[in-house]
């Protein structure tokens, strides 16, 4: 039983009718590299930088975070990581980075907004990235901006990657955004122009969407990442992307749900990125079903009028 156990925790995620759906991990630690892949995770779907940066006195250095990113490369043994730039900002304390108080800090500087700001840290975040992408396979490592609002943050961003790159000498990264802000969606055709992929943050699309601060003690709850305009805003990045040959990812709370799981692959995405404890029950989910039976469900999920709605879809 064990060595079957084994055998499909490590088997991509096929549905029954053939669909291959790209199964990864979000990690936040150099050390989860090893621990995703061993829970069967397909590489990376996003590795958030910000532990580099939280709980310490000065800004990590450029040889620092080169050494942290060749060791989950080294863990990876070839399959993709994706590194989001610094999400800081906002409601996380960075001391040395001498942030103002901010009166509404998830509608401040954070994100892309801060890096654009800080170009001293964004290009020694990306140098390092560049040094270490120089270490893996061609293409395994790739670029994601994080709070992108405007083509403008990323023509800026993408400015300052190619230059960094340039200067280097660093082989080429395919350069994403993260799709966390409605104005992302709304002008998708042009952001997929533009970006290589797409990586959907539920967390914060719903925040955003919804008008509800994701930490919110009374209303957190609510912030529910199956709410029917939510979808209706994955579904329109889906088609966007599609349309202009881009593939669309999700990493925010909704891919690990086996329910959100399942819709999202109806409506399209092609990679779901969840921690690592979720990769197992999110495989066994898709793998028991078709993709015409998922596309069927995404469709009745879109014409709900409330989030209770949806999620009895699962019942
Ligand atoms: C998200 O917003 O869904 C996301 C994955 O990013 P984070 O949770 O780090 O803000
Ligand atoms: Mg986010």
């Amino acid at each position: 039983h064990q060595a079957a156990a084994d055998a499909d925790r490590f088997r991509p995620a096929f549905t029954t009718d053939g669909h291959r759906v790209e199964i990864v991990a979000n990690i936040g630690h150099a050390e989860e590299a090893a621990a995703a892949v061993e829970a069967g995770a397909e590489g990376v779907g996003l590795l958030r930088t910000e532990f580099l940066f939280l709980g310490r006195e000065t800004a990590p250095t450029e040889e620092e975070q080169f050494l942290a990113y060749t060791e989950m490369i080294r863990a990876l043994n070839g399959l993709p990581l994706i590194i989001r730039t610094l999400d800081i900002g906002g409601d996380k304390i960075v001391p040395y980075l001498g942030l103002a108080h901010e009166e509404n800090p998830f509608l401040g500087v954070r994100g892309i907004r801060l890096c654009l700001r800080r170009p001293d840290v964004f290009k020694t975040q990306l140098r390092a990235i560049y040094r270490a992408a120089a270490t893996a396979e061609a293409g395994a490592v790739k670029i994601m901006f994080p709070m992108v609002t405007t083509l403008e943050d990323l023509r800026s961003a993408k400015k300052l990657a190619e230059a960094v790159r340039a200067e280097i000498g660093g082989p080429a990264c395919e350069l994403g955004i993260m799709v966390e802000v409605p104005s992302v969606v709304l002008m998708a055709r042009e952001f997929a122009r533009e970006a290589d992929f797409f990586s959907v943050g539920t967390n914060d699309l719903t925040q955003y969407a919804l008008a509800i601060d994701r930490q919110h003690p009374e209303l957190g709850k609510e912030a529910d990442a199956l709410h029917p305009a939510v979808l209706r805003l994955i579904d329109l990045t889906v088609k966007a992307a599609t349309a202009e040959g881009k593939w669309v990812g999700v990493c925010g709370g909704a891919a690990g749900e086996p329910l959100g799981a399942s819709i999202l692959t109806g409506l399209g995405v092609a990679e779901l990125s969840m921690s690592a404890p979720s990769l197992a029950a999110v495989k066994a989910k898709l793998r028991g079903t078709s993709l015409k039976a998922l596309r069927a469900l995404a469709q009745r999920a879109l014409a709900c009028s409330t989030a209770a709605e949806v999620r009895a879809l699962s019942k």
